[in-house]
């Protein structure tokens, strides 16, 4: 164990090829999500808002679509209830919050970055990154390498 592993990490998670994404301000939840979207669409996942999703008061809670179901999960229609049961659920714990600030950004913060499953290489099964198209995806490429920090792009080291 190095101690730039967090000591919780299961053997599932650490043989995980799927990268973390990179913590970063942006001026709505909108954007944040729009760059978590693109980045899963890059390395084989997808996430979905969970019941700590909370935007009004400014907290945004994004999980890996494979984590375990939740029970609680309320107003989703039987048809998305059927997509949630037909799609493969492993457990995964990766999740991610953003965070609205006082001056109105919201920060992107990483709070579990390993996956604990291969990326998934049929993308199609993912319906929230279908709408995704190259032109949105070349634009949050160039927001990002504005807005990253230096600090998250040492961190990868
Ligand atoms: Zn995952």
């Amino acid at each position: 164990m190095t101690p730039l592993q967090p000591p919780s990490l299961t053997p599932s998670e650490l043989a995980s090829p799927i990268p973390a994404p990179q913590p970063g301000w942006f001026d709505s939840w909108q954007d944040a999500k729009a760059y978590i979207d693109a980045h899963g669409m890059e390395h084989g996942y997808a996430v979905t808002s969970t019941h700590g999703d909370d935007k009004k008061n400014g907290k945004l809670k994004l999980a890996c679509d494979r984590a375990a179901k939740y029970d609680n999960l309320s107003g989703i229609s039987e048809n998305e209830k059927l997509k949630k049961k037909s799609s493969r659920k492993c457990g995964c714990r990766m999740y991610i919050l953003a965070r609205k600030h006082p001056n109105d950004r919201w920060e992107l913060m990483i709070k579990h970055e390993r996956h604990n499953h291969e990326p998934s290489h049929d993308m199609a099964s993912h319906p929230t990154l279908r709408r995704l198209n190259a032109d949105a995806l070349d634009q949050i490429a160039t927001m990002m390498m504005n807005r990253v920090p230096p600090r998250a792009q040492t961190a990868v080291i």
